[in-house]
């Protein structure tokens, strides 16, 4: 499963360890038992996610590729249980790829956390020609310090937080949850909520009934219902 994410960003299922059903087998190793019928299992994926018992949950793993701009990357990186492998700026030359805002946002004042889209079309589309303009200066200068000699390293802190980058995500569904609940939400950042609402759409595509359960008993966030 590949989804596109703003411009030229994606998210793509890689691999994926288990299904609706570990959840519950791995609850009912506690006591000796396994799958007991389609009804009775079901009714323990939305009893586990109503009382809390997340670990189960922790069994069921995906592996995702994602392309995400750096400021975006950067907030992803903070949800510490899963593993990150990030494409190197050091060892390869960067692609000119960035991001630019098709709608540009103006901060509100009752919410700190909170942006709307800038009304008047001209600011909005000044706004846009300057990041446009910003970005496309550090790539020529990027550029031109790799051909004066200047080793990848050092010319790529030029570039800007708009730059794309791609890394790998391992997670398991319990921390793959959390992040749903923080992500998927009005009070990130738009890019990331982009982000997370496909992630959201790839977990309810391979685990339809614990998303269902997840929805119903344990998400906190308001864009994916
Ligand atoms: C809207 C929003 C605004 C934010 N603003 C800021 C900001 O201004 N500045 C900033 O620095 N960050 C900010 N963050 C990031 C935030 O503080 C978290 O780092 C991030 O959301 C990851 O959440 P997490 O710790 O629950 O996830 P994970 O790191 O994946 O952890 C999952 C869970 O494991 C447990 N856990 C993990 N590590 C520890 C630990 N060391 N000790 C105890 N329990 C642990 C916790 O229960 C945690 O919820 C923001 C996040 C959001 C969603």
């Amino acid at each position: 499963v590949e989804l596109q994410v703003l411009d030229t960003g994606f998210v793509r299922l890689v691999d994926m360890l288990g299904n609706d059903y570990t959840a519950v087998k791995s609850a009912r190793v506690s006591y000796g038992k396994g799958l007991k019928g389609k009804e009775q299992d079901k009714k323990l994926i939305y009893f586990l996610l109503a009382h809390g018992h997340e670990t189960p949950f922790e069994h069921i793993v995906f592996t995702f590729h994602v392309k995400a701009p750096i400021f975006v990357a950067r907030q992803w990186f903070r949800h510490r249980i899963g593993s990150f492998n990030e494409i190197s700026q050091r060892y390869t030359e960067v692609q000119d790829d960035f991001y630019v805002p098709e709608i540009i946002r103006a901060n509100t004042k009752e919410d700190k956390q909170k942006s709307i889209n800038l009304e008047n079309p001209q600011l909005a589309k000044n706004a846009q020609s300057l990041i446009e303009m910003a970005i496309k200066d550090a790539f020529n200068v990027y550029y031109a310090l790799l051909e004066a000699g200047v080793a990848r390293e050092q010319a790529r802190i030029v570039l800007p937080l708009a730059t794309y980058t791609q890394f790998y995500w391992t997670v398991n569904a319990r921390s793959l949850m959390n992040f749903l609940n923080l992500r998927a939400d009005s009070h990130a950042q738009f890019e990331m909520q982009m982000y997370a609402i496909a992630i959201g759409q790839i977990f309810k595509e391979k685990l339809p009934i614990t998303y269902d359960a997840f929805l119903t008993h344990a998400y906190k966030g308001d864009l994916l219902r």
